[in-house]
């Protein structure tokens, strides 16, 4: 595989190499990662961090972790050109809220099942509808409190989970 990344470098100069106007060397540390027809992986790449940095990222790491680093370089690379303020922490940070406000929808659903299933074991099946309608002000209040305070806990959990 690299032999053949090797042969059409050879050939041909990678996408950086081409961008850069220099010679595509046998060796070349981009030319595995930027082949000649996606050029605009490199371009933002180069663009944000710069090819002398890339170059030094890329030799720093074992080869079988360069694949993965340029990936990652030319997503972050990509989200910054698009959004030159926030880059990819716009797009973590919008997760974040998602996963936010999932989590408080899930801990209200759990609190939901709990109180339904109290109100299961509290309420006799042969309740009648005029006895249940008098029941209104009088509802529960031990059950309901203590799942009140199962939400708060959940949430205290959440927030740890968040930032562990
Ligand atoms: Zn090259």
């Amino acid at each position: 595989m690299k032999d053949s990344s090797r042969k059409q470098s050879a050939a041909s100069p990678c996408a950086a190499c081409k961008l850069l106007r220099r010679r595509c060397a046998q060796d070349c540390v981009f030319a595995p990662y930027f082949p000649a027809d996606e050029p605009h992986k490199f371009a933002s790449v180069h663009k944000v961090f710069g090819a002398s940095n890339v170059n030094k990222m890329l030799q720093e790491l074992p080869e079988h972790q360069r694949g993965d680093a340029v990936s990652s370089m030319v997503y972050e690379a990509n989200a910054r050109v698009r959004d030159p303020v926030y880059g990819c922490v716009g797009a973590i940070s919008s997760l974040q809220q998602q996963i936010d406000l999932l989590q408080t929808q899930l801990a209200l659903a759990q609190a939901e099942v709990v109180h339904m299933r109290m109100r299961q074991f509290s309420s006799p099946e042969n309740a009648s509808p005029t006895s249940s309608s008098r029941d209104t002000h009088s509802h529960h209040h031990q059950p309901s409190k203590s799942l009140f305070n199962m939400e708060m806990d959940d949430q205290d959990n959440m927030d740890d989970s968040l930032w562990s």
